[in-house]
C-alpha cells in the first residue's frame, strides 16, 4: 500500500510523518531527492541533495516514480525499494500525488492542513525561511488545498501532534482491514 501525505508549508508534514513511523513499524518513509539547498539546522538524512545535472540525469533515466518543480526546485521520489512486508509512505506535494494516484489509483491519500493561517505562518517562520519564501508557500498553499480537494485526500487537521498522528494512524488501519492486509 501506499500512502501519500501531503499538505502545505508550514503545516508540519515531517513531525507528524516521523511521530507516525515511531508508532507503526510497518510503515517505510522514502527519502526524496531535491535541488533545495540544506537548511541550517535541517537534517542530513531529510532529502538525498543533489544538484539539476544530477536530478534530471535520474529522471531522465526513468528513476523517479514522481517528480515536480516547487517554488523553483526539484523534489522527485525514487523508485520505491522498501523491505517485504511494509506499507510506502510519502511525503510530497499535490502535483507528486497526482502522478501517483495516476500510477496506481489505490493510493491512501491524506492531506493535512494547518489549524489556522496564522499558525502556519508562524510555523513557516520559525523554521527560519525568508519573507518572500514565507509568503510565496502561503499563496502556494491555496492551490495546494484546492487541489487536494480535487484528488479527493482524506483531510486531516493538524491542531495537535498526537491527535493527527493517531487519527492518520487509524485511518491507515482501516484502509488495510478494507484491503485485507
Ligand atoms: P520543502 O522544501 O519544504 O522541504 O518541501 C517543499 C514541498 O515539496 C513540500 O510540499 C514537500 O512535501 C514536497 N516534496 C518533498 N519531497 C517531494 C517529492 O519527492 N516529490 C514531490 N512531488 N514533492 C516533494
Amino acid at each position: 500500500m501506499i500512502i501519500v501525505v501531503s499538505g502545505p508549508g508550514g503545516v508540519g508534514k515531517g513531525t507528524v510523518v516521523d511521530r507516525l513511523l515511531e508508532v507503526d513499524d510497518r510503515l517505510w518513509l522514502s527519502r526524496s531527492w531535491t535541488t533545495r539547498p540544506q537548511r541550517p539546522g535541517e537534517a542530513d538524512d531529510a532529502y538525498v541533495w543533489v544538484d539539476k545535472e544530477q536530478f534530471v540525469t535520474h529522471q531522465e533515466a526513468g528513476g523517479f516514480l514522481e517528480w515536480a518543480e516547487f517554488l523553483g526546485n526539484f523534489y522527485g521520489t525514487p523508485l520505491p525499494d522498501p523491505p517485504v512486508g511494509v506499507d510506502i509512505v510519502l511525503e510530497i506535494d499535490v502535483q507528486g500525488a497526482r502522478q501517483v494516484v495516476a500510477r496506481d489509483a489505490d493510493v491512501v491519500l491524506v492531506f493535512l492542513e494547518p489549524p489556522s493561517t496564522t499558525e502556519q505562518e508562524r510555523r513557516l517562520r520559525a523554521r527560519g525561511d525568508a519573507e518572500d519564501k514565507v509568503q510565496a508557500r502561503l499563496e502556494k498553499a491555496r492551490d495546494e488545498r484546492t487541489a487536494g480537494a480535487e484528488l479527493g485526500a482524506h483531510v486531516i487537521v493538524n491542531d495537535d501532534l498526537e491527535h493527527t498522528v493517531s487519527e492518520l494512524a487509524d485511518f491507515i488501519g482501516t484502509e488495510r482491514r478494507r484491503r485485507g492486509a
